[in-house]
């Protein structure tokens, strides 16, 4: 059976802050603020699993207000959700991304940001897809006030519930 999820996540943009997108810290004046490395790519992408798995969201397992996950890198995060989904039977299909950013350009960077997500995932790198795009100027990715991400996940169950 087949299982898909959607995920979606944003992040305020702030000086002084890394800008770190799927593991890849990319050189910009300004970084994502959040309790963990504000990655909202991986963020996102932990949703949709997690919710093609009906397994809650990220919130509920990694909370925001727990001192564990203070400046977590977001990849150990997503490597202990693709723990949980095996441990559960499923094996993921394919992960499609999107990052919403204004500035600075993200296509020097996107196939790192693809390997890092296949190795953590333990899947090949024709999985797992991003993207990203611009505001066009609109809205608070437009006025540079923040990151938004979309990721969308197909699930196969590998074996029986237990
Ligand atoms: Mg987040």
């Amino acid at each position: 059976m087949i299982r898909t999820g959607i995920g979606y996540d944003v992040h305020r943009l702030v000086p002084e802050r890394p800008l770190i997108l799927a593991g890849v810290r990319i050189p910009h004046t300004s970084g994502l603020l959040g309790h963990s490395d504000a990655d909202v790519l991986t963020h996102a992408i932990i949703d949709a699993l997690l919710g093609a798995a009906a397994l809650g969201d990220i919130g509920a397992h990694f909370p925001d207000d727990d001192e564990r996950y203070r400046d977590a890198r977001s990849l150990v995060l997503l490597e202990e959700v693709s723990s949980l989904l095996r441990a559960r039977g499923f094996a993921v299909v394919n992960v499609d991304a999107t990052v919403v950013l204004e500035r600075p350009r993200l296509r020097p960077h996107i196939n790192q940001m693809r390997l890092n997500l296949a190795r953590t995932l333990s899947i090949t790198l024709d999985q797992v897809s991003v993207k990203a795009t611009t505001s066009e100027g609109v809205g608070f990715v437009g006025r540079e006030e923040g990151a938004a991400a979309y990721a969308v996940c197909s699930l196969q169950r590998m074996v029986a519930d237990p």
